[in-house]
């Protein structure tokens, strides 16, 4: 795309206020941190919460919103539903959607999938490798053969999640388990990434690998030429007649 990228990066921004060792990762909230890396990547950024008036996603927020970026947790089930039409509505539209970590669980995330999301998980500070899967692709440039956390939460199969149109990255946890971290889906015209690490008690958004998978997803996911249509105007769109058939005028 020609013209900057915009970006709305939405955070729950929950834990940060009520949890000391949170606060001290990210004293202004993740989101700000994410704002920033994208920022530098020449991005357009605006930041949105979940205590905000309609959590910060008002319809000319959306509307000015070509990739929107979500984390949540604590307080997915407070989410209002109104919103989340909302959001699906856009994404339906074009609008790119990237899902981080335990956003899994969120309701947008599971109204794109139609699936519970659910999966396993353990908290043990343990090292985590992504394999990349799809050595090429637009997310993992830049990324060697893999990424290396050297302390995460785990997160494990099975994960609940129809098959991705693609899976990108792999990981492998010390504690042996396996996940698919990186997988990306179309709906409607809209495109979805859903990348796994961010867990709050490790400064995860620091590590430069994990910055530059978002950035690149961030692009992957942007609206592509031509999917600017309302979601209205995808259905009950009325057919010409059939020239000289008088039956149906
Ligand atoms: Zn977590």
């Amino acid at each position: 795309m020609s013209s900057t990228l915009r970006v709305t990066i939405w955070n729950e921004n929950r834990h940060e206020q009520i949890h000391p060792e949170v606060q001290k990762i990210y004293p202004n909230g993740m989101h700000t941190v994410i704002a920033q890396f994208l920022q530098e990547a020449g991005m357009q950024t605006q930041t949105a919460t979940f205590d905000q008036p309609e959590h910060g996603l008002t319809d000319a927020t959306l509307a000015e919103t070509d990739v929107l970026t979500w984390w949540g947790h604590m307080l997915h089930k407070d989410v209002d539903d109104r919103i989340v039409d909302r959001v699906q509505k856009r994404v339906l539209e074009g609008m790119g959607l990237v899902v981080l970590h335990s956003g899994h669980e969120s309701k947008i995330f599971k109204r794109m999938m139609g699936t519970t999301c659910d999966l396993k998980w353990r908290e043990a500070a343990e090292k985590e490798r992504l394999w990349v899967a799809t050595p090429g692709h637009p997310i993992v440039e830049g990324i060697g053969p893999y990424i290396e956390i050297p302390h995460a939460e785990m997160y494990g199969e099975p994960f609940d999640i129809p098959t991705p149109d693609e899976l990108i990255l792999i990981s492998w946890f010390q504690g042996g388990e396996v996940f698919r971290s990186g997988c990306t889906y179309r709906r409607g015209r809209g495109k979805i990434f859903y990348f796994r690490p961010g867990h709050e008690t490790y400064p995860i958004y620091y590590h430069p690998d994990v910055q530059r998978v978002i950035t690149n997803g961030v692009r992957w996911a942007a609206p592509e030429v031509g999917a600017t249509i309302p979601a209205e105007r995808l259905h009950g769109v009325p057919l010409e007649p059939i020239p000289g058939d008088t039956a149906s005028a």
